[in-house]
C-alpha cells in the first residue's frame, strides 16, 4: 500500500502512469493512496485504489488530524491539514482543508470563537464527519485535542502555557486558546 508522496521507483525503472507522479530528480511517486501496479510491457507504474475508497488518506471519523489555523470566522475555524509522517507511518488527512464549528471546539459553550483559536496555532483535531469529499469537519472536544503550539501575533514568541491561558514572555500578554492537555510538549505519534 502507496500513500501520497510516497516513493514508488525511479523513471528509468518505471514510467508515472495513472496515480503517479515524477519529479525534477527523476522519482516517481504516488498521488493516491492504492496498491502500485507494474507493467512490465509498457514499463509503466500506476496506483490502484482500493475498492470503495475514494478519499485518498485517512477517511475514517475518529481519526486524529494535524493542521493549522489559517482564517478564524464567527462560527467556523479553518485549518490546512497536514500529512504527518513518522518511521512507522504516515497520517495522511482526507483532504487539505478542516474545519472545526463553533459548537465542536469545546464541551462548555463558545461565545466568541477567537478566544479558541487564531491564524498560525497548531492543532490536533479529530474527524468528526466528513460532508463531503475532502472537506473534513473536526472536533476538539476533550482534553487531548486543541491547540498544540500557538505564537503571539504581536512578536511571533511561542505562547507558554500559564494555568488555562497562554502568555507571551516577551510581551507579557495572555491569550485564551482551546489548549490540549500536552501544549507545548506535544505527543506526536510514533
Ligand atoms: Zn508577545
Amino acid at each position: 500500500m502507496k500513500t501520497p508522496g510516497e516513493k514508488i521507483c525511479e523513471v528509468e525503472e518505471y514510467l508515472p502512469g495513472r496515480g503517479t507522479y515524477a519529479d525534477e530528480d527523476g522519482g516517481v511517486y504516488a498521488k493516491i493512496v492504492g496498491k502500485e501496479k507494474f507493467n512490465n510491457i509498457e514499463r509503466t507504474v500506476s496506483i490502484v485504489p482500493p475498492p470503495g475508497k475514494r478519499i485518498p488518506g485517512i477517511n475514517v471519523v475518529g481519526s486524529i488530524v494535524y493542521g493549522r489555523v489559517f482564517q478564524v470566522l464567527n462560527k467556523v475555524a479553518l485549518l490546512h491539514l497536514y500529512p504527518y509522517k513518522t518511521a512507522r507511518f504516515r497520517l495522511v488527512p482526507p483532504g487539505p482543508i478542516g474545519a472545526i464549528y463553533i459548537g465542536d471546539v469545546r464541551r462548555e459553550f463558545v461565545e466568541d470563537l477567537h478566544n479558541e483559536f487564531e491564524v498560525g496555532d497548531w492543532v490536533r483535531a479529530k474527524i468528526k464527519r466528513i460532508v463531503k469529499k475532502f472537506y473534513p469537519q473536526l472536533t476538539t472536544v476533550g482534553k487531548d485535542l486543541g491547540v498544540i503550539k500557538a505564537y503571539c501575533p504581536h512578536d511571533r514568541t511561542p505562547l507558554v502555557r500559564r494555568g488555562a491561558e497562554l502568555y507571551c514572555p516577551k510581551c507579557k500578554r495572555k491569550f485564551k486558546r482551546k489548549i490540549a492537555f500536552d501544549y507545548g510538549d506535544p505527543k506526536l505519534p510514533r
